[in-house]
């Protein structure tokens, strides 16, 4: 790809992560696709980044976000990491088919852009460097979907498409989706230098990270504990999240675990129709380590993991220990005071709790809709009757029991609930597997509009929208039959 042929995309790039050297990454161009097509962009993105509301007319934009045109300002590179899968150590792994772009100065701070599906990469094994359309649509939406429900993500700003084939079970056609965070170092960045036994690298990538990312954390008496137990925090605040509205993310390797606590690498990720806590999302994930009851075990495993990684830094391991030890009580209070929320109390207590604990006992036992059940619980709260939640249920004495205790928790505070805390706690509209299925099959027909109408839709996931209020309903028959598996 010739200079003579760069797009300005109009964005203001700045130094970053090239300063890291040689050791961390590998400078690429993208290899073009054939004939490449808009299927969707974020408007909320865009602006975030500072772009105009035309970014996407500009000439050679399509091209370049599609990896086939040059972007000016940009230092195409693939980084490499390493990272445990399903618990067992894999090695060297990398950007197979990311690219990144560069880092860029916005607003609200520097911004990171990356391409997904932009072909082979020195790390791409024994991958053809693609991702297909079915994948791209989902990562696109389910990140700005994370998003507006206030969780902590990498984001999208476009995906585009073409005819070109990518051979998965089927053929199917390529994607490329534009992602956008803050930074997508991973644990398995970490991991990758300390078990290369190359310490140096692993000092430079650690203070990098904290001088950028972590800058409280080089006044502590050890910086690198003090970045382990920031990490910890973070992590257990996000899956704690994650938990309280019903998502997995299917695939929690350590290489798909952002320093910054951000959900990273959606695949084959869902939200919780029926309330199962031992349902597993990822249908190569025969065993069930990554079901949603498991969550909170495994990021605690995975911080294992990356503070092993950081010994070497960290000196002593009571150090590591002690950072480490924080994930659990920092996961419950958070997991608490998200589930008092939803109940409209401003904190946890032992009442909320208890409560909380009760209503999801008997969510699993009858397998209630998550998000509908909630939702419902939110709306009582709001002053809707009673008998929306009771309809849920089959079990009309335990029901009616967990709306006394409801009204008691309230008695006990001496304060109304916040309807509003309750209601902004538990979304209305979650992109459920049986959604993408349907905004999938239109794409493949040419059709993106319901990409964009579930995006307007999920970027505000606590508002009503009365022109969509099916898809707040329940999911169809067909919905628990869709498979999803780490094929993209
Ligand atoms: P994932 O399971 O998607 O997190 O990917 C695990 C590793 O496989 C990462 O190093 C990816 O970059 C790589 N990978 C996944 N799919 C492909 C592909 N189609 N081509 C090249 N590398 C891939
Ligand atoms: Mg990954
Ligand atoms: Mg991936």
């Amino acid at each position: 790809m010739a200079e003579a042929a760069a797009v300005d995309l109009g964005l203001r790039w700045q130094p970053g992560l090239q300063a890291l050297g040689s050791d961390f990454y590998t400078p690429l161009s993208p290899d073009p696709i054939r004939d490449p097509y808009w299927i969707a962009r974020s408007a909320a993105m865009a602006r975030e980044l500072g772009l105009r509301d035309v970014w996407w007319q500009a000439p050679g934009v399509l091209e370049a976000l599609s990896g086939s045109a040059f972007i000016q300002g940009s230092t195409p590179l693939a980084t490499v990491y390493s990272g445990h899968q399903f618990g067992v150590w894999a090695g060297q792994l990398g950007d197979g088919r990311a690219l990144w772009l560069g880092e860029v100065a916005t607003p609200g701070g520097p911004q990171e852009l990356q391409l997904k599906g932009s072909g082979l990469t020195p790390y791409s094994r024994m991958g053809d460097g693609r991702a297909v359309l079915r994948s791209s649509i989902r990562e696109f939406l389910c990140s700005e979907a994370m998003h507006g429900l206030g969780i902590a993500t990498t984001r999208a700003l476009c995906v585009t498409g073409s005819d070109q084939p990518v051979r998965r079970e089927t053929i199917e056609t390529a994607a490329v989706v534009t992602r956008v965070a803050p930074s997508f170092i991973r644990f398995g960045h970490f991991e990758h230098f300390s078990h290369g036994n190359q310490p140096g690298p692993l000092r430079t990538l650690a203070d990098y990270v904290i001088d950028r990312d972590y800058p409280a954390c080089r006044d502590a008496a050890n910086p690198y504990a003090a970045l382990l137990a920031e990490v910890v925090r973070r992590t257990a605040a996000m899956v704690a999240q994650w938990q309280a509205v019903g998502f997995m993310h299917g695939v929690m390797n350590t290489d798909n675990m952002s320093i910054l606590g951000l959900t990273i690498d959606y695949g084959p990720f869902q939200f919780m129709d029926a309330y199962d806590p031992r349902h597993i999302c990822n249908h190569s994930d025969h065993a069930g380590r990554y079901s949603y009851e498991n969550q909170p075990g495994v990021a605690h495993w995975n911080l294992f993991a990356l503070g092993q990684a950081l010994l070497p830094l960290i000196g002593e391991v009571d150090d590591a220990m002690a950072a480490l030890h924080g994930f659990k009580p920092q996961f419950d209070a958070e997991l608490a005071r998200l589930h008092a929320a939803k109940l409209g109390q401003a904190s946890a207590t032992p009442s909320s709790r208890a409560l909380a604990g009760e209503w999801l006992g008997l969510m699993a036992r009858e397998r209630t809709d998550f998000t509908i059940a909630w939702r419902r619980l939110a709306q009582h709260i709001a002053g809707a009757p009673a008998d929306t939640v009771q309809d849920l249920f089959h079990d009309r004495a335990a029901i009616d029991q967990l709306l006394l205790q409801l009204k008691e928790l309230t008695a006990q505070s001496g304060l109304a609930p916040d309807a509003n805390l309750a209601l902004n706690h538990s979304p209305a509209f979650v992109l459920r597997n049986y959604l993408a299925e349907q905004a999938i099959a239109l794409a493949k027909q040419k059709d993106f509009s319901m990409i964009q109408d579930l995006l307007a839709v999920l970027e505000r996931p606590y508002d009503e929208h009365p022109q969509h209020a099916a898809w707040a309903g329940f999911p169809p028959d067909w919905a628990d039959q869709i498979q999803i598996s780490c094929s993209s």
